[in-house]
């Protein structure tokens, strides 16, 4: 029963809410159904008497001879009484010894003119409704003197409120039987898909991410189902990613490790021939270390990134300005591939908010990639700006890159070709690192390229008359 405990408990919730509301409703239908039968009842022996009382009050004065035919025509029980609560007459079947019904207070009552209605149990338990009357009858001083009781016994009554009673307890047991049944399928229903969850969320949790819910209920529980599905599959693919991520890393950095190694190895041993030789392979070195240098900068650079742990010291900044300074930097290696670069820029091009050193590397990383993947030809940088946004630009007349490569060519550790990236020196992450540069400027960087005439990078970053217009 331990893997069912919520159902218990919902179960255990609602037929206590049930019992709760079922007691008080019982209380309250038997309340009402014993007042009503009572007053019912008072309200008969009240206009009983005051029959009688007329009958006894007229100058025939014969009610007292008929008394036994009354009391038993009407099943009740008459007793007439003098001013000291004596009893002078009576009849029906009610014992004459048990005249513990009257009352002192209720004769001097009785004589003052009110009427008494009361409920009264006499020594065996018999419960009657009481109603005394005085007889409005004079005698010779204007004094009254004689009064009546009428006692009807509450047999009938009682036993058809037991009826009403057995009829409800009746009742109540059925619909706690129904309750019961109903809260126990109602529990299972909606237990049954909070157990999956449990169960899956388990399965998850030792690292089964192949674990998928079928709850299909458009409801809460969908909903959560829903959740966890992709939850699982979020944690899917960054365990795949990951995994990928680790072999990337590893084989980034094997690579250039052996080429140091063996070739440190080769000059140690002065396994070369000749001095020119020992050059080529210690410049081998050293490129190989300058790889593996940058490879480590990029990756810590990326790892911060992507924990979200790089902030933007923004700033009003000229991007034209950035630009000039960052082809400048670039010139060198421009010329000595024999490039031509050059940049074009709008006129008033207007202060964008932005981290400036961010900017830098952005433009930086795309020049770079220009430069080292372009045999001849131009290179464009190029600023344009419209209301809305500032558009950089940076175009080369290089290799491009296929159409199927891509939509891939922001990912982690992607090249073209891998002999390519090698060739060139590249660790396949500047992309990446620079498409997560441009989101946190709130840019949107795109790639158009031909094979073998080019390939061009846009930039688009939101001018501050744009975010003018958002807050207003
Ligand atoms: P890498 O450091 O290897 O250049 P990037 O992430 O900067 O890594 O670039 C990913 C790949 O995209 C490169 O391997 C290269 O093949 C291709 N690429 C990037 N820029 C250009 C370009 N301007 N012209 C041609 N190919 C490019």
């Amino acid at each position: 029963m331990k893997h069912n405990r919520i159902g218990m408990k919902i179960g255990i919730w609602i037929m206590s809410l049930f019992l709760i509301v079922f007691f008080f409703l019982g209380i309250a239908i038997d309340r009402i159904f014993t007042n009503f039968h009572q007053t019912e009842m008072k309200s008969k022996v009240n206009d009983m008497i005051t029959h009688f009382v007329m009958m006894a009050a007229s100058p025939e004065n014969s009610i007292e001879h008929s008394l036994d035919a009354f009391a038993d025509f009407s099943d009740v029980s008459i007793f007439f009484i003098n001013n000291k609560g004596d009893v002078t007459a009576h009849s029906g079947d009610y014992d004459p010894s048990y005249h513990t019904f009257i009352h002192e207070q209720d004769i001097e009552k009785i004589f003052a003119g009110e009427t008494v209605n009361f409920t009264h149990t006499d020594p065996n338990n018999n419960r009657y409704i009481v109603s005394g009357m005085v007889i409005p009858q004079s005698d010779h001083d204007g004094a009254t003197d004689k009064a009546l009781y009428v006692l009807a016994s509450t047999q009938h009554m009682d036993e058809s409120i037991n009826r009403i009673r057995n009829l409800l307890i009746l009742s109540g047991v059925g619909a706690l039987l129904i309750a019961l049944g109903g809260t126990w399928i109602s529990a299972q229903i909606l237990s049954r898909p909070l157990l999956e969850m449990q169960k899956a969320t388990r399965k998850i949790a030792v690292g089964d991410l192949e674990t998928r819910l079928s709850i299909k209920s458009g409801d809460e529980m969908g909903s959560l189902a829903e959740a966890i599905n992709d939850l699982a599959k979020d944690l899917q693919r960054y365990r795949d990613t990951r995994q990928e991520f680790f072999a990337n890393i590893s084989h980034e950095l094997r690579t250039p490790i052996t080429y140091i190694e063996g070739y440190a190895k080769v000059v140690k041993e002065k396994l070369y021939t000749s001095e020119e030789e020992k050059d080529q392979y210690l410049d081998i070195i050293q490129e190989e270390a300058v790889r593996l240098n940058r490879l480590v900068n990029d990756l810590f650079e990326l790892a911060k990134m992507e924990e979200g742990k790089i902030s933007l010291s923004l700033e009003w900044i000229d991007l034209s300005e950035i630009v000039r300074n960052t082809v400048r930097k670039m010139e060198w290696r421009v010329k000595e591939k024999g490039l031509s670069m050059q940049a074009v820029y709008d006129d008033e091009i207007p202060l964008i908010l932005g981290d400036g050193l961010r900017m830098e590397q952005i433009l930086l990383n795309l020049l770079d990639n220009a430069i080292r993947y372009t045999d001849q030809g131009n290179i464009t940088v190029s600023i344009h700006h419209n209301p809305n946004n500032v558009h950089l630009k940076i175009k080369d007349t290089g290799m491009g890159i296929a159409e199927e490569e891509i939509p891939f060519l922001f990912e982690r550790f992607y090249r073209v070709e891998k002999s390519r990236s090698r060739k060139f020196g590249g660790t396949g992450l500047g992309l990446s690192i620079t498409k997560k540069l441009v989101d946190l400027h709130g840019g949107d960087i795109q790639v158009s390229s031909e094979l073998g005439v080019g390939t061009s990078f846009d930039i688009c970053f939101p001018s501050p008359e744009s975010k003018e217009d958002e807050y207003e």
